[in-house]
């Protein structure tokens, strides 16, 4: 086995059968590990698929020798490309252990091309929110840095757009990313990292369902991206019966810890309530929701997602007459509400539809 095999990179690549990603690798590894060329310069011929050749990086003989002696040159393989009519694709990847993750790919309707990529950052989720395709999976397994990277370059490639200045990242496809915090942080290092792609982090949404020691860790990093935090019910009673995670980290808890956050001047929070037809939906949710934010009412952005409907949950997108009286009841209360539609329902690319079948 390479000396690169226990380093913190990619510990388990060994383990599914490969070896660990060159896309999760910063340019002080690569200094570390005497990669033949400059770190920056190595790390930027990585990272830019702008300046790839035949859809992979341009590499002199020695350093391409170099990495495929310890290292995976390849992005996770397309298994499946389902466009949507809506403008959207969504991209089945299959990884080196054959396990299958999702991406998504959104063209916003603007004049100068703006994409919104949607990213996996585990294989299933442990959290079991009952509402929600993956979390019925079940955690099969985290996502090393190198294959969150990949997704983002995977999409630069083949779907564009060429300059990143023009690319915005939610982490809101499968998986919880607080609970898979060690691989986000480092991936965000690299995709925000000068020699590469650049992205500032405030082009980055990490969306969790309510991981408060993770919130609380995340906090204090940097790169540090914006929060979404999907709420999704307003009593306690309520939400641990449909998020368990609210067990552990009650409406309160949450609370406080997004008060400790501190938002940054011009930084908002975004909300996402899944709105859940009889469970959720009512005016007095509408105004406990209004309370529960008391002064971020000023600082927020609040979406709501009615329910996508699928095999694995029982629940139902609410009539569209108690979606408007919910959103305006919000509005009263001094909210920013949009309800948003989800992209790429008709290829099950919506939010919480991020699974394929059961591994
Ligand atoms: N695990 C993270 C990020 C991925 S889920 C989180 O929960 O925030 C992305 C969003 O999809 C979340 O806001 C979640 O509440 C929402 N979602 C899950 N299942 C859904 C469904 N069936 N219909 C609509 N939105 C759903
Ligand atoms: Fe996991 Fe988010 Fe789905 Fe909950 S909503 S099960 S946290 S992916």
């Amino acid at each position: 086995m390479p000396e690169t095999a226990l380093q913190p990179w990619d510990v388990a690549a060994p383990e599914r059968g490969g070896l660990p990603s060159a896309y999760g690798l910063l340019p002080e590894d690569l200094e570390a590990l005497g990669a033949p060329g400059r770190p920056e310069h190595l790390f930027a011929r990585l990272q830019r698929p702008a300046s790839w050749r035949d859809g992979s990086p341009w590499l002199s003989k020695v350093a391409r020798a170099w990495f495929e002696e310890r290292f995976d040159l390849g992005l996770p393989a397309i298994a499946e490309s389902l466009p949507s009519g809506d403008g959207s694709t969504k991209l089945v990847l299959e990884l080196t252990d054959g396990k299958r993750i999702e991406c998504v790919h959104m063209p916003r309707r603007v004049r100068n091309p703006r994409v919104t990529y949607c990213i996996s950052s585990q294989v299933g989720c442990a959290m079991g929110c009952t509402f929600c395709a993956t979390g019925s999976m079940g955690i099969v397994r985290n996502l090393s840095a190198g294959e969150i990277v990949g997704q983002v370059l995977g999409l630069m490639r083949d779907l564009g757009p060429a300059q990143s200045s023009q690319v915005t990242l939610v982490f809101m496809g499968m998986g919880e990313p607080l609970h898979n915090l060690e691989n986000l942080h480092r991936a965000m290092r690299i995709l925000c990292h000068k020699s590469g792609l650049d992205i500032p982090a405030r082009r980055i949404t990490v969306s969790t369902s309510g991981l408060v020691s993770g919130i609380e860790k995340l906090a204090l990093m940097q790169p540090r991206p914006l929060l979404a935090l999907s709420l999704n019910a307003t009593t306690d009673a309520a939400r641990s019966r449909t998020m368990p995670v609210n067990r552990v980290w009650n409406l309160a808890r949450l609370r406080q810890a997004l008060d400790a956050w501190g938002p940054r001047r011009n930084e908002k929070f975004t909300f996402e309530y899944v709105l859940l037809a009889g469970e959720n939906d009512t005016e007095e949710d509408a105004d406990r929701l209004a309370d529960w934010l008391g002064d971020l009412r000023r600082s927020h952005n609040l979406n709501l997602i009615p329910m996508n409907e699928h095999a694995a949950s029982d629940f139902h997108e609410p009539a569209e007459a108690r979606i408007q009286a919910f959103a305006g009841r919000l509005k009263a209360h001094g909210c920013f509400v949009t309800v948003r539609r989800s992209r790429g329902r008709d290829v099950q690319a919506a939010c919480g539809q991020l699974v394929k079948e059961k591994p």
